[in-house]
């Protein structure tokens, strides 16, 4: 790979940490086993309880992940653009930048798309990868990766978590410094 390399990210669970993740993947195993969901949607909060929950569960996400230094050096080098593409609903989009302004990475980003029309999120996230053409997208969202593998000209890297770690994918990694730290060394060889 030459040149600027045009990275896409995900917020939850990749710019930020979230302790919630974890719960995530026994969920989606669930729905799938026990309740014949084979098709991939996600959860959408319907009414004001619903998502005063989901926007709790959401602020949960607090820390920068592991690899926000090394992603604000490598953009401050200008070897690579980033852009945050979110699949967060609508509802959430002032948390998103208040999080981006208090830990002062706002300014890293080329361009942050959320989901403003509460898309479905893997849709969502297709979308926006082909207009922006990016090179490399990073996903922790095991489904999501699974969906959005192929369907552009965009390679999907993965940020598992411990539950789902043993899944065998070409491009994973335990959290965004390493990712990056792969991306890089490609970009060397
Ligand atoms: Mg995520």
């Amino acid at each position: 790979m030459t040149g600027k390399i045009r990275l896409g990210l995900d917020f939850d669970g990749v710019v930020a940490y979230n302790p919630f993740r974890l719960v995530r993947a026994p969920w989606a195993f669930f729905k799938n086993r026990f309740l014949g969901v084979k098709k991939l949607s996600f959860f959408y909060p319907k009414n004001q309880f619903e998502k005063m929950i989901w926007i709790i569960m959401h602020d949960s996400s607090i820390l920068p992940a592991r690899g926000s230094g090394l992603l604000r050096e490598l953009v401050d080098q200008d070897l690579i653009e980033v852009h945050l593409i979110s699949g967060r609903y609508s509802f959430l989009d002032n948390h998103l930048y208040a999080w981006l302004d208090r830990f002062g990475l706002r300014k890293i980003f080329r361009s942050i798309n959320f989901n403003e029309q509460d898309k479905q999120p893997h849709l969502f996230k297709e979308t926006v990868i082909k207009k922006l053409g990016v090179d490399i997208f990073i996903e922790d969202n095991w489904d999501i990766v699974d969906y959005l593998d192929g369907r552009s000209k965009a390679q999907i890297y993965w940020i598992y978590n411990i539950v789902d770690r043993f899944r065998p994918y070409d491009r994973k990694y335990p959290y965004l410094e390493k990712a990056l730290e792969a991306i890089m060394g490609k970009k060397a060889v």
